[in-house]
């Protein structure tokens, strides 16, 4: 395999893993040099990309490259064909972008519709039904033929990489294809947050409202977003009444149903609740393996019934990772020219399933409960009372008992040096309220969804 080739495997599922603008100001210019026996050498532009390429994805990187030439043990970066220095202003926000978790790159792809934000590729033809996504599904279709008047809002909600973006922008792109004269807007919650920042710093903040009253279709993508955030509500507030008033048409997704967002204010909760609620869940094994077949057939590969099947049995959780594994098989088949064997595809997904970032740390489950309940890693350390931390704080003891190997003192002393006997209390008590309380059971899906789909381990 030519070091180009086993650099563009490598690329091909970084990609994967990072949003769009993560991964382009990353790997964007970066090749192998060279590569002996037992160590590859990559280039950079950039001492500042070197460093976080040593620092956070070396190991993803080293995994990667040892599941296609198993021999290398290191890798090291040097900086190459150096470039303008970036400004320090894009330093901060190179570090802003990528601390934001930010998974439905949708919106920054090459061929997106720049008026609409849409992505031709998510489209009801390339979306698979399972009993999984059904009621979403069908309500995403009904919205299309009576927008506007039926389901308003359409609010879905479900896990990390179970279709929610696809099926929005499916909505979105079968409206604007059917009928050029509508106005359809496509938008993430993170985007819309950040232009109203902007459009309040220039002053332009009318125009924008102006702007979304003209809509006929707009859709917020992951809008537990703007929980928190007085200003962007505020917007969203009134945009969402004029918009509903007119009776165009609003679509919302979310990590979690309305009611179960924090710090999203009453007002907001009850207008997302009034019209239709759909939740996306994990799809079953027919499901997944017809994903598959869809996602190959794309490719304009072919597998084996066998391949493919053993996929789907062992990936199971998001589909994104379904397809990031099915990659893998197939850039495997076209750097070596055939198709793998079902002994070489079990060594592949070996590798990744067993990668890392598989794997949790109790750094990683702390801020994962701090994040999910909009508090502050060090507020589950501190002694507070408040019912805001207490909750989270009983929820990361739990998690931590149940994900890793810690012992209960243990589990004390990294939250602020606690008794053992309150940690055993927090895991009965959380323990106990899962077998009765829905919410909270979804809560702690959702928790270790981040915690193993977050990077940076
Ligand atoms: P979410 O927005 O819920 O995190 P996405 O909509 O971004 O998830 O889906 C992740 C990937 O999985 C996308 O590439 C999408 O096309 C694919 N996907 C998810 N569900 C399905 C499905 N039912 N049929 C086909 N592809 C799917
Ligand atoms: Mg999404």
């Amino acid at each position: 395999m030519t070091n180009e080739e086993l650099w563009k495997a490598v690329l091909g599922e970084m990609e994967l893993s990072l949003s769009r603008a993560n991964f382009t100001t990353w790997f964007k210019n970066t090749s192998i040099l060279s590569r002996d026996k037992n160590c590859v050498l990559v280039s950079v532009p950039n001492g500042f990309i070197k460093e976080w390429l040593e620092n956070k994805f070396n190991r993803k990187i080293l995994d990667s490259i040892r599941t296609l030439t198993p021999e290398i043990r290191e890798i090291r970066y040097a900086i190459g064909r150096p470039k303008i220095e970036l400004l320090k202003q894009d330093f901060s926000k190179i570090i802003m972008d990528n601390e934001i978790e930010e998974k439905s790159d949708a919106a920054q792809d090459a061929d997106v519709d720049k008026q609409t934000n849409l992505n031709k590729k998510y489209t009801f033809e390339s979306f698979v039904v399972g009993s999984n996504n059904e009621l979403a599904h069908a309500a995403a279709l009904r919205v299309t033929r009576e927008l506007g008047k039926l389901y308003n809002p359409l609010f879905l909600y479900g896990g990390v990489g179970l279709g929610k973006t696809h099926l929005l922008q499916a909505i979105g792109n079968k409206v604007s294809n059917e009928n050029k004269d509508k106005k359809v807007l496509y938008i993430s919650a993170e985007r819309l947050t950040a232009d109203i920042v902007e459009s309040i710093g220039n002053k332009t903040i009318e125009d924008l409202k102006n702007r979304y009253s003209k809509l006929d279709l707009l859709m917020i993508d992951d809008v537990q977003f703007i929980a928190g955030k007085v200003k962007t509500q505020d917007i969203v507030f009134s945009t969402f009444n004029e918009l509903y008033g007119k009776n165009k048409q609003i679509l919302l997704s979310s990590d979690r149903p309305p009611q179960a967002i924090p710090a999203l204010e009453e007002r907001l909760k009850s207008r997302f609740q009034g019209g239709m609620i759909a939740d996306v869940g994990i799809p079953d094994f027919e499901t997944r393996l017809a994903i598959l077949k869809m996602k190959v057939s794309e490719k304009g590969a072919s597998l084996e019934e066998d391949i493919l099947s053993y996929v789907a049995t062992h990936i199971q959780k998001n589909v994104r990772e379904l397809e990031g594994a099915l990659n893998r098989v197939v850039a495997f088949s076209q750097i070596y020219n055939k198709v793998p064997d079902l002994k070489e595809v079990k060594n592949i997904l070996n590798a990744y399933l067993n990668t890392p970032y598989r794997k949790t740390s109790p750094q990683v489950i702390l801020r994962s409960v701090a994040d999910f309940y909009s508090i502050s890693s060090n507020d589950l350390l501190k002694r507070s009372r408040k019912k805001e931390v207490v909750k989270p704080r009983q929820v990361a003891m739990f998690l931590l008992r149940e994900e890793t190997k810690l012992s209960f003192p243990e589990i004390g002393q990294k939250l602020g040096g606690r008794d053992h006997s309150t940690v055993i209390h927090a895991c009965e008590k959380i323990r106990g309220e899962t077998s009765m309380d829905e919410n909270l059971k979804q809560e702690l899906v959702l928790i270790k969804e981040r915690v193993y789909n977050s990077f940076e381990k």
